[in-house]
């Protein structure tokens, strides 16, 4: 993140009223020989703790031990950090320029939602609030970078997001009522905390939506390598808080392509997706295949899947389960195996170019079925794939996807040892 200019600072620190800033935070001020003396909104004040000296532009609150300029009392005030109370700050400067305005409070950035918008459209609202975070997000755009993830039209098309804690400082404060029933309700639908912070914080965000555009679940994926223990890296809605149906991500896949590629996680469904396999979808962790799933498969038609799980543990005992109900809904498996311990992304990562190792492992995949593998007839090279399923848009060019499927499919092919590598790329974050 870029660095906050230090002329920046000196100059809100030299500007901004305290005497303002704490008035308009509620606090009534009395003038006291050269200072202003009120209680502290910080504790349970019962005689004035507070000391405001306007000439040196700093509070102190004798019992708390606190004090500082004007942007040390929006950190403390609001619960933000530095770098958002300078923001705060910045945005609000005719608070500064005007002392008239008596009953003003810290004016907010613009909220991101409408109060009065239903859970749908607030869900909605906020995913529109962290896919424009993430545009202009160093951090989260370097994580796509460092997963592969960087096709320039990935974030566009699938809406993808960051929650960076700026979304609380686009609302009205909590202690008015416009700000604690917006909280409320944000709450309800799982995007904040009983704490009162962003469900996502910190992750990126992916969400997922219905024909009609409705967001039905969101994943959220921690971004930070540092995480205290026992924070979850993966995220979904909390249950309660989820529609009635978590839906599929990317219908479209399954409205052009009668052939579809299923891994266990979407950062690997993404990566398949940026090497030109648009043909993928992906279940909610290993125990995240949903009757969703099975529903839209009937729905549109799926007639072979590819399970692209992880080839470790979690993904290897996953897979029969999930080859039984698949079979059940009359549906071709076939399985797409990774070298051992690998999932989608770490093997597209570390061999480049990953259209070209993708695509061998997807005409590698091992037929799961009982009897005889099907046919799989026609073309054999994955260029072709690749060019079909670049036109992603559902065109219901629905046969193109099978007929182009390479005729290689053997029962055993073993391990993808012999995939044509450059192993020397590896990615030097070596992040997971
Ligand atoms: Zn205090």
């Amino acid at each position: 993140m870029a660095r906050i200019p230090e002329n920046e600072i000196e100059r809100l620190k030299n500007e901004v009223s305290v005497e303002r800033l704490v008035e308009s935070s509620g606090v009534t001020l009395k003038k006291s020989g050269k200072n202003f003396l009120g209680k502290c909104p910080f504790h349970d004040d019962a005689e004035p703790s507070l000391v405001v000296t306007s000439s040196k532009n700093l509070w102190h609150c004798f019992a708390c031990q606190i004090g500082g300029g004007p942007i040390d009392w929006v950190i403390k005030m609001h619960g933000v950090s530095f770098r958002h109370a300078v923001e705060l700050l910045k945005s609000d400067l005719p608070l500064t320029a005007s002392r008239a305005v008596k009953d003003g409070t810290v004016r907010k950035l613009p909220p991101p939602v409408v109060f009065d918008a239903d859970d749908a459209s607030l869900r909605l609202q906020v995913v529109g609030y962290y896919h424009e975070t993430l545009k202009t997000a160093p951090e989260a755009l370097a994580y796509l970078k460092s997963r592969g993830l960087d096709h320039p039209e990935l974030i566009d098309t699938f809406k993808l997001g960051f929650a960076n804690r700026t979304l609380g400082l686009r609302l009205p404060h909590k202690n008015r009522v416009a700000g604690s029933q917006i909280r409320a309700r944000l709450q309800k639908t799982g995007l904040l905390r009983d704490t009162g912070h962003e469900y996502f914080n910190g992750s990126l965000v992916v969400p997922v939506f219905d024909e009609s555009g409705n967001v039905t679940e969101i994943y959220g994926r921690k971004i930070t390598g540092k995480l205290r223990d026992g924070t979850p890296k993966h995220l979904y809605l909390p249950k309660e808080c989820r529609a009635a149906s978590r839906g599929v991500w990317n219908l479209a896949a399954l409205a052009a392509s009668r052939e579809i590629i299923l891994t266990e996680a979407l950062i690997d469904a993404m990566t398949f997706w940026c090497a030109g396999y648009r043909n993928v979808t992906s279940s909610y962790g290993t125990s995240g295949f949903t009757d969703d799933h099975i529903a839209a498969f009937k729905k549109y038609g799926t007639q072979r899947v590819l399970i692209a799980y992880d080839r470790d543990a979690g993904g290897d005992g996953a897979v029969p389960d999930l080859v039984e109900k698949l079979t059940a809904a009359g549906i071709e498996c076939f399985r797409i195996q990774f070298p051992k311990g690998m999932d989608a992304n770490e093997y597209a990562v570390k061999v480049l170019p990953a259209a070209k190792s993708l695509g061998v492992a997807i005409r590698k995949a091992v037929w799961l079925g009982k009897s005889l593998p099907p046919a799989r007839t026609g073309g054999k090279a994955p260029e072709r794939e690749i060019e079909i399923r670049e036109a992603h848009a559902p065109q219901a060019k629905q046969d193109a996807p099978l007929e182009a499927m390479p005729a290689t499919m053997s029962v055993d092919t073993g391990s993808l040892a012999d995939v044509p590598a450059r192993i020397d790329s590896v990615s030097p974050l070596g992040l997971t």
